[in-house]
C-alpha cells in the first residue's frame, strides 16, 4: 500500500517567492484601502491646484482658461499659463447659476457624461480591495493543501465526493468478472436498496457499514459502484486520504456535508475509499501528533452513522487493504458490522476479468485468454485491466488489425515487471512449491483427530503469504485442549516437511509457520501447565501482558537455569513429537499430495467440499 504523506513529511511549499508576493499582495490591498480614488489618481498625474469656486469663477470670466471640464461636482480647469486648476460646485448648481453656460472666447466648456461612466470606475475602484482580498484567502487556501482544485477557494467544507449520474455511469455486476462470493454478498443489499419498502415493512434491519476488504487493485470501487448501478441508486464517492492533510474541522464539516447530501437522495450509496487512512487505531502508531483532524473526522463518520434514522436507507461502503489497522469503533455493531472479501482472482476468474476487458477490441484468431489467465498468478482485476490495455497499444504500435497472443503475453511481462505491480510475480517452479506446501498443512491437518476441518486451500498469494489453508471451526470453541494444540503444531509441520518429502529440501516460505509452531509449544509447557508433568508441571514461567497490537505476549518470568534447561527440553520434545507425527502422516498419503497439490495448481483454490472429496 502507498504511503500516505503525513502532514510532518509534506514537501514545503513555501518558497521565497511565494512570499514575497504574499507581502505584495498584502501592501497594495492595504494602500487601496487607506486611499481610496484619490489615491489612485494621484498615481496617474500631478495634483492639481485648488482653488474656490469664487476665485475659479473670477478666472473663468477673466478667459483665464483654456478648457473647463466639468465632471459632476468637480470642475477642472487648464489655464492658459499651463497650470491645471480644481474646484467644486455644489451638486444641484447648474451651469447657468455659475455663469458658465456663457464662455468668454478662447475657452472650452467640456461636460463629462459621468453618470455612466463614474458608476463603473467607483464599482471597480470601490472593488478592488476586496477583489485582492480574494486574492489573498485563494492563495493561502492553495497553500493549505489538498483542498484545492476542483472544489474552488469558499467549497472547501463541502463535500466533494462525486456524484455519478444515474444513467451515464451504469456499471453492473456484469462489469465485475469473477468475484462471485463476494457478489452473492452484497446481492441482499442491492434488494435493499431497492426496495427500502419491504424490509421496512418486515422490521428488519439492513447493515448500514459496509467494509469492502482486498488488495488494491481487486474491484473494490468497481464492485461498490456496480452495487449503485444495479439498485439504481446515486453514488457518493470520496476517498479517506483527502481527508488527511486538511485543516481541523474541515474534514468533519465536509463529512456532515456529505451524509446529509447522501439522505436527501436516499436511497443512496457512500463509498469510502482508503478508510484506513482516516480510520486508523487511535493512539497507536507515529507518536507525531496531528491526529485531530483525523480523529474528528472519524468521529464526525461514527456520529453521523449512528444518528441514521429507520427509514433513511442510506449505505455506507468504505474499502480498505489494512482492516487489521482499523480503529475498533468503526467495526462495532451498527458500524461497519459487515465485511465483504474480493481476493485476488483465481485462475477461472482472471479468465473471465481478460475478456470483460476486450469489449471494443480485437482479438487475432485463435486467442487464447485461458493461457493468459495461467501466466497471470497473483495479478489484481487492475493489473489484467493493464495487461489488455498494453497488448492493444502494442498491436497498434505494429499496425495490426487485432491483439494477437504474442502482444498478449509481452503486455504480461511489461505489467508484471512495471512500477504498476507492487506484488511479485511467482514463477511455476515457487507456485509448485507453494502447492505442495499448502496441501501437507491441509493433509497433515486432516489426519489428526482434533483439528480443525479444512476450509479451503488457495495458491494466490494475499497480504505477506504466498498460499494459505485455512482452517475453520466448526463451532465456536473456548477452551483449547491439549491434543489439539498437539493437532495443531502437526499441520503446521505439513507444510515444511511436505516441501522436504517432494523437493528434498524446505523454503523461508515455512518460518512463520515454525513461529507458531514455536509459540503454541512454549506456551503448553510455559503458561498452561501441559509439558512434562513430573519434572516441570503445572508452573507458569511466563507472565501475559497485551501488546500494544493487542497479542497477548509473554515474558519469561525469571527461573532457574536448571529449570529453564528442562523447559527448553521439553519445548523441543513437543515441537519433535509433532514434525514426527506430520512426517509419518505425509509419507503414507505421498501420492495423495502430489495429487491435490496438482489440482490446486490447475484451479488455484481447492474448496472444503472437493478437498473431502479426495478422502471418499
Ligand atoms: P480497488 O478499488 O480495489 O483498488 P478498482 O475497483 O479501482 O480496485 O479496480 C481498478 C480497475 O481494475 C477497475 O476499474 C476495473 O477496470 C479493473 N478490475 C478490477 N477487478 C475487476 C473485475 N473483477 N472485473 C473486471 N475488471 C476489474
Ligand atoms: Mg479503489
Ligand atoms: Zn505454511
Amino acid at each position: 500500500m502507498a504511503k500516505k504523506p503525513g502532514p510532518k513529511n509534506l514537501p514545503k511549499k513555501n518558497n521565497p517567492f511565494n512570499f514575497l508576493i504574499l507581502v505584495a499582495l498584502i501592501g497594495a490591498a492595504a494602500a487601496l484601502f487607506m486611499q481610496g480614488e484619490e489615491g489612485i489618481q494621484s498615481f496617474v498625474s500631478e495634483p492639481p491646484t485648488e482653488v474656490s469656486i469664487s476665485q475659479f469663477i473670477d478666472k473663468f470670466e477673466a478667459a483665464d482658461f483654456e478648457k473647463v471640464e466639468i465632471k459632476d461636482q468637480k470642475i477642472t480647469a487648464t489655464g492658459k499659463d499651463g497650470i491645471q486648476y480644481e474646484t467644486f460646485k455644489e451638486l444641484n448648481a447648474n451651469m447657468a447659476d455659475l455663469g458658465l453656460d456663457k464662455p468668454p472666447t478662447g475657452t472650452i466648456i467640456e461636460v463629462a457624461d459621468t453618470t455612466s461612466g463614474k458608476m463603473w470606475t467607483n464599482l471597480i475602484i470601490g472593488l478592488a480591495p476586496f477583489l485582492l482580498l480574494l486574492l489573498l484567502i485563494w492563495f493561502f487556501m492553495r497553500r493549505a493543501g489538498s483542498m484545492g482544485g476542483e472544489s474552488g477557494p469558499f467549497g472547501f467544507g463541502k463535500s466533494k465526493a462525486r456524484i455519478y449520474d444515474k444513467t451515464k455511469h451504469n456499471t453492473t455486476f456484469k462489469d465485475v468478472a469473477g468475484a462471485e462470493e463476494a457478489k452473492e454478498d452484497v446481492l441482499e443489499l442491492v434488494d435493499f436498496l431497492k426496495n427500502p419498502k419491504k424490509y421496512e415493512k418486515a422490521g428488519a434491519k439492513i447493515p448500514k457499514g459496509i467494509l469492502m476488504v482486498g488488495q488494491p487493485g481487486t474491484g473494490k470501487t468497481l464492485m461498490a459502484r456496480a452495487i449503485a448501478g444495479e439498485a439504481n441508486v446515486p453514488f457518493f464517492s470520496v476517498s479517506g486520504s483527502e481527508f488527511v492533510e486538511m485543516f481541523v474541522g474541515v474534514g468533519a464539516s465536509r463529512v456532515r456535508d456529505l451524509f446529509k447530501t447522501a439522505k436527501r437522495n436516499a436511497p443512496a450509496i457512500i463509498f469510502i475509499d482508503e478508510i484506513d487512512a482516516i480510520g486508523k487505531q487511535r493512539g497507536v502508531g507515529n507518536g507525531s501528533g496531528g491526529h485531530d483532524e483525523r480523529e474528528q473526522t472519524l468521529n464526525q463518520i461514527l456520529t453521523e452513522m449512528d444518528g441514521f434514522e429507520p427509514g433513511q436507507s442510506v449505505i455506507v461502503i468504505a474499502a480498505t487493504n489494512r482492516p487489521d489497522v482499523l480503529d475498533k469503533a468503526l467495526l462495532r455493531p451498527g458500524r461497519f458490522d459487515r465485511r465483504v472479501h474480493i481476493d485476488l482472482p483465481d485462475m477461472g476468474a482472471r479468465e473471465k476479468i481478460l475478456k470483460v476487458h476486450t469489449k471494443n477490441k480485437t482479438l487475432a484468431r485463435g486467442v487464447s485468454l485461458k493461457k493468459i489467465a495461467s501466466k497471470t498468478v497473483g495479478f489484481s482485476g487492475a493489473d489484467i485491466e493493464n495487461v489488455m490495455n498494453e497488448a492493444a497499444i502494442a498491436s497498434v504500435k505494429n499496425r495490426q488489425k487485432s491483439i494477437t497472443q504474442k502482444n498478449l503475453e509481452e503486455a504480461v511481462e511489461k505489467v508484471s515487471l512495471g512500477p504498476a505491480r507492487k506484488s511479485r510475480r511467482i514463477t511455476d517452479k515457487e507456485k509448485d512449491i507453494i502447492a505442495i506446501h499448502e496441501v501437507g498443512h491441509a493433509i497433515a491437518g486432516h489426519f489428526t483427530e482434533n483439528c480443525e476441518p479444512v476450509h479451503k486451500i488457495s495458491v494466490i498469494s494475499r497480504g505477506g503469504a504466498l498460499g494459505v489453508t485455512w482452517f475453520l471451526p466448526e463451532e465456536d470453541t473456548y477452551l483449547n485442549s491439549e491434543a489439539k494444540m498437539r493437532d495443531e503444531m502437526v499441520s503446521l509441520h505439513g507444510g515444511r516437511i511436505a516441501e522436504r518429502l517432494v523437493f528434498g529440501q524446505t523454503t523461508t516460505g515455512a518460518s512463520s509457520d515454525l513461529e507458531r509452531i514455536s509459540r503454541i509449544a512454549r506456551a503448553m509447557v510455559m503458561t498452561y501447565g501441559m509439558g512434562d508433568q513430573k519434572n516441570i508441571g503445572p508452573v507458569v514461567f511466563e507472565q501475559k501482558n497485551r501488546s500494544m497490537s493487542g497479542l497477548l505476549e509473554g515474558t519469561a518470568i525469571d527461573c532457574s537455569e536448571a529449570m529453564s534447561e528442562k523447559i527448553d527440553a521439553e519445548v523441543k520434545r513437543l515441537v519433535q513429537e509433532a514434525e514426527d507425527r506430520a512426517t509419518k502422516i505425509l509419507k503414507t498419503h505421498s501420492k495423495l499430495l502430489r495429487e491435490i497439490a496438482d489440482d490446486l495448481l490447475e484451479k488455484e483454490n481447492i474448496s472444503r467440499d472437493e478437498f473431502l472429496a479426495y478422502f471418499e
